[in-house]
């Protein structure tokens, strides 16, 4: 199965991604942490995308369909895979669709994950991780089961991302409306546009996740 979760800066695609990874086995795919490992590993990518970044701007579309191009030929995504932050554009969508053609793959869902821009900022702005193994938290909707201590891997170092801000935040939201809300009506038109409630709780997204990926 191959899905693409949709939705805002925070509205909670990398948390749902991570938890389905584990129940339904199935690979994340984050554009936002490819990127970030290639501006970490200061490789070509990474030079041309970091200014991009730091300014909460989207990096150009063709950076962003080369890594997704590469990452899609690797065998772990054979068995489905979960796009987390792609595509961001129509110009993305449309090369999505193509590789996907030429893969004989197919696209299952695309689900909307609904969240007003109020509640964005504070989740962006509580964000953190677990600096060894990923796994999200947020200072008020998501604490570690003890305080300082990751539930995952049991590491005690964690961190912010750059782009975490407020000044940013604006900028961000701002092209998800400009640029990648447009993906809604693209998907609809075609039949594969399914709505969760991002608003409730991270148990109930996850159940209602669940239920839309059951009923195929
Ligand atoms: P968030 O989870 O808050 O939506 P991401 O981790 O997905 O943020 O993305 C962080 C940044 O990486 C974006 O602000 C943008 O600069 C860049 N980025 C990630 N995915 C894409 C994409 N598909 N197209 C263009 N830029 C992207
Ligand atoms: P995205 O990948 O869409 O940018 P994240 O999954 O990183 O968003 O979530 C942003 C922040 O909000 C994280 O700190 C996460 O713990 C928290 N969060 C995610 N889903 C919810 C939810 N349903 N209710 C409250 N907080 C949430
Ligand atoms: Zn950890």
């Amino acid at each position: 199965m191959n899905i693409i979760l949709l939705g805002p800066p925070g509205a909670g695609k990398g948390t749902q991604a991570q938890r389905l990874m584990e129940t339904r086995r199935l690979v994340q795919l984050s554009t936002g942490d490819m990127l970030r490992a290639a501006v970490k590993a200061g490789s070509e990518v990474g030079r041309r995308a970091k200014a991009f970044m730091d300014a909460g701007q989207l990096v150009p579309d063709e950076v962003v369909i080369g890594i997704i191009a590469d990452r899609i030929e690797a065998p772990d995504c054979k068995n489905g895979f979960i796009l987390d932050g792609f595509p961001r554009t129509t110009a993305q969508a449309e090369a999505l669709d193509r590789m996907l053609a030429e893969k004989g793959l197919k696209l299952n869902v695309v689900i909307e994950m609904k969240v007003d821009d109020t509640a964005l900022v504070e989740r962006i702005a509580g964000r953190y991780a677990c600096a060894k193994c990923g796994a999200g938290y947020h200072d008020t909707f998501q604490k570690p089961k003890v305080a300082g201590v990751c539930d995952n891997c049991g590491g005690t170092e964690f961190t912010r991302r750059a782009d975490d801000n407020r000044e940013t935040v604006v900028t961000r939201l701002a092209a998800y409306h400009a640029q990648t809300a447009p993906l809604l009506p693209y998907y609809r038109a075609r039949g594969v546009l399914r709505e969760v409630d991002g608003m409730a709780s991270i148990d109930e997204v996850s159940r209602q996740i669940g239920r839309v990926l059951d009923s195929f």
